[in-house]
């Protein structure tokens, strides 16, 4: 394995810090072994009577006598962590206060990183029929015909096809199967550059030419690239790969969505007649390891993926697009707590690399650092080719007649009728999961609630239970009410997906339907092809839910209704407003994007809300402008930094005491002017048994945080079964 020559090298029997890449949390020292080894190197060293794996990540501590030193057992074949991506994790743990070892780990995931490269059999598709065709053949066969330029392992592909290995083996025998030798991790197709790509408009130009010379500059750099859905920022942003890849360099495009990496994928084989490398929760562990290992040698030069893919060791990472980048999924809430879009500008800014932001509904904090200068602003003000931005219309829902327990106002399915004779797709979006959000006893008055968790139940009737969104647990849907024991009284209160679908099929009995709800599918791949499917125009009334809202391309679709638009507009949540403007904006933006001109409803009891207004209007500017004045005067992101706090335990008193001795302790934190606000018991007060309790900190910008946060928590002792959350930058307040 060639070792970075810029890196010195530390000499043998020289002192080195080890990050163990297991469970202890902090680093270790040994001696370097004979021949010295370089830093970032992953080495076998001993620990106790075991052998453990941990990086070489600097000088030694000094905290164990030179006497009791131990020598590293043995360096890995793996490429080392180059010294950026060891600074990037650094100051990333230190960003959101995670231990580094917690943190490396998320760097290091990919399996059999440390076997080295090695030849390994992968099996394909033979020449010749089986012999005999069990149903079992018949599974492995269709696996293999399916997914033809993968390379299967045989525990793979018995576990895809859900058989055991001597059915494959059996296979392989009559040369159904090939058994093939290959290298583990093979480079991946070489993108084609030279293609001329389409013609681009005049402002795709001006953006695309901004976006090249910010990838000649090879220097740190953030654009926000804003522009309506259906502009043509995937062309543009493409450019700037092509321009990133020519310079030698690796490109990163990061996707809120695994459903929506298929449409990128063809659009990136259409433009450089190769795929781009995938990385997401949905691929093999051979993909894994494979990807891993390409990215640390250049043998990947663009990669899409989900927000884990920003901590792929890239060799030499020269730009990172973060597409709809408003998107909340960014935000990991469990587990190590980050903001991928964060974590680029950080990781961007140490590479030397460019960021492109892209997005029609920008996040107030990205808007802002547009607007004061920190970030660059490039507008692509209007829809490629014939396209027009949907009209967009509330329904005054005090004005319409709507029978209990329907949601659809005359208005919304006049226009829904219109759209099924003229043989285009409607989309009705409602942002709830399962059936009904409450089922309630009509004897008692009793709402069915999880044992676990501080929420009610969801009924899925698709799946006849019911659910806990907290906690995700089912339960069979009771025939009596578990409080008052009264037979046939539950009935369920209030609109969710599957519900809508019901009164649309009695609406339009003969029209074809499609649910995009997340649960509906047991797999991406599954989503993925409904998704195509609808596409194509296999249904005519969409019924989603957000899932809808996040960049897919409906050629057919020229009705957007939205069935409440009022649902998010309040609440606690700091980001309420903007949350609430941007899936409006995105879901009419579903509509009309071919030649057929488009129509957005809202169907609203507040049609002079001020967010209503500025989505009617298409003030995009005018909300942001009105939003940042709010958050200003309520000294709220981005004018100042927030910290959430939460102390979680079995035991509710025990949290809640924690909690007011850690509000009463608050010295360092007052130390550099920080607010503490509560404790007070979350909005979800308790989940999977445990109770919640929450704390607020706030600082200005500029100033000290994480450091201060850091000294106050280190001042307390935590009981093994109470568990602190620290969350900078909160999304969530629940
Ligand atoms: P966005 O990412 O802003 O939603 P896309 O880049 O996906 O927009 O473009 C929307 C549609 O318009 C796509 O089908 C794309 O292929 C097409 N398109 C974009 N730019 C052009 C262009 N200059 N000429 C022709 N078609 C284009
Ligand atoms: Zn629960």
């Amino acid at each position: 394995m060639a070792e970075p020559a810029w890196e010195d090298r530390f000499a043998p029997g020289a002192r080195v810090g080890i990050l163990p890449l297991g469970a202890l949390d902090r680093l270790l020292d040994y001696k370097a072994p004979e021949g010295g080894c370089a830093p970032g190197s992953f080495v076998e060293v001993p620990l106790g009577p075991r052998k453990i794996v941990g990086i070489v990540w600097g000088p030694g501590s000094g905290e164990v006598p030179e006497a009791r030193l131990r020598a590293v057992t043995r360096i890995l074949d793996a490429p080392p962590l180059r010294a950026p991506m060891r600074e990037f994790l650094g100051r990333a743990a230190d960003y959101t206060l995670t231990p580094l070892p917690a943190m490396v780990r998320l760097a290091t995931r990919a399996p059999g990183l440390t076997e080295g490269q090695a030849m390994h059999h992968v099996y394909r598709l033979g020449p010749r029929e089986a012999g005999r065709m069990t149903d079992a053949r018949a599974r492995v066969l269709a696996v293999l015909r399916d997914l033809p330029e993968k390379s299967f392992t045989l525990g793979e592909l018995a576990n895809r096809a859900g058989v055991g290995t001597a059915v494959i083996r059996g296979l392989v025998q009559q040369g159904a199967v090939l058994e093939v030798e290959a290298p583990r991790d093979r480079p991946y197709p070489v993108l084609d550059l030279g293609g001329p790509g389409v013609a681009l408009t005049p402002d795709q130009m001006l953006a695309a030419a901004a976006l090249r010379i910010g990838a000649e500059a090879r220097t740190y750099n953030t654009t926000l690239l804003k522009g309506v859905t259906g502009s043509g920022k995937t062309e543009v942003y493409l450019e700037a790969v092509a321009e990133t890849l020519r310079q030698g360099r690796q490109a990163l495009v990061l996707l809120p969505e695994i459903a929506l990496t298929g449409a990128f994928l063809s659009r990136v084989e259409a433009r450089f007649g190769a795929p781009a490398a995938e990385w997401h929760s949905g691929m093999t562990q051979t993909e894994r390891r494979r990807l891993w290992r390409q990215a640390a040698e250049g043998g990947a030069s663009l990669v899409v993926g989900a927000r884990s893919a920003l901590f792929l060791p890239f060799r030499d990472l020269g730009l990172v697009v973060v597409d709809e980048e408003h998107d909340t999924s960014y935000k990991q809430e469990d587990g190590v707590l980050y903001n991928a879009r964060d974590m680029a500008v950080l990781r961007a800014s140490i590479e030397k690399a460019q960021v492109i932001l892209a997005s029609a509904t920008p996040c107030l904090e990205s808007w802002h650092n547009a607007q004061t200068g920190k970030y660059a602003r490039l507008t692509l003000p209007a829809r490629v080719g014939l396209a027009v931005l949907p009209t967009v219309k509330a329904v005054d829902m005090r004005l319409e007649d709507v029978p209990r327990g329907n949601w659809v106002s005359p208005t919304l399915a006049t226009a829904v009728a219109q759209r099924l004779e003229r043989e285009e797709q409607s989309l009705l979006f409602i942002n709830r999961r399962g059936y009904a959000p409450v089922t309630l006893c009509r004897s008692c008055g009793h709402q069915l609630g999880c044992p676990h968790c501080d929420a009610r139940l969801v009924e899925h009737r698709f799946m006849r239970r019911l659910m806990c969104h907290q906690c995700g647990e089912t339960f069979p849907i009771p025939v009596a009410c578990p409080d008052c024991g009264a037979e046939g009284k539950l009935s369920p209160v209030g609109p969710g997906v599957e519900r809508l679908a019901e009164e649309v099929a009695s609406l339009f009995p003969t029209a074809r339907t499609a649910v995009l709800s997340s649960d509906l599918y047991g797999s991406a791949r599954s989503l993925k092809e409904a998704i195509e499917q609808i596409a194509d125009g296999a249904a005519d009334i969409v019924i989603g839910t957000q899932l809808v809202a996040k960049g897919h391309n409906f050629p057919k679709l020229t009705l957007a209704g939205v069935i409440d638009a009022d649902l998010g507009l309040y609440g606690s949540d700091l980001r309420a407003a903007e949350r609430t403007f941007a899936l409006m904006r995105q879901v009419s933006g579903r509509a009309g994007r071919a030649d057929a001109p488009g129509e957005a409803m809202l169907q609203t009891y507040q049609p002079h809300h001020p967010v209503i207004q500025a989505i009617l209007k298409g003030d995009d500017e005018g909300f942001w402008r009105a939003e940042a004045d709010a958050r200003r005067m309520a000294g709220m992101p981005p004018y100042a930094r927030l910290c959430g706090i939460v102390l979680s335990s079995e035991d509710a008193q025990e949290a809640m005491d924690k909690a007011v001795e850690m509000a009463r302790h608050k010295e360092p934190l007052a130390r550099i002017g920080a607010e503490v606000w509560g404790p007070a018991p979350a909005p979800i007060a308790r989940v999977r048994g445990r109770h919640r309790v929450r704390l607020l900190l706030k600082a200005e910008r500029g100033s000290p945080f994480q450091d201060a946060i850091a000294r106050w928590v280190a001042q307390f002792r935590f009981p093994s079964d109470l568990r602190l959350t620290i969350d900078i930058d909160p999304q969530s307040f629940m």
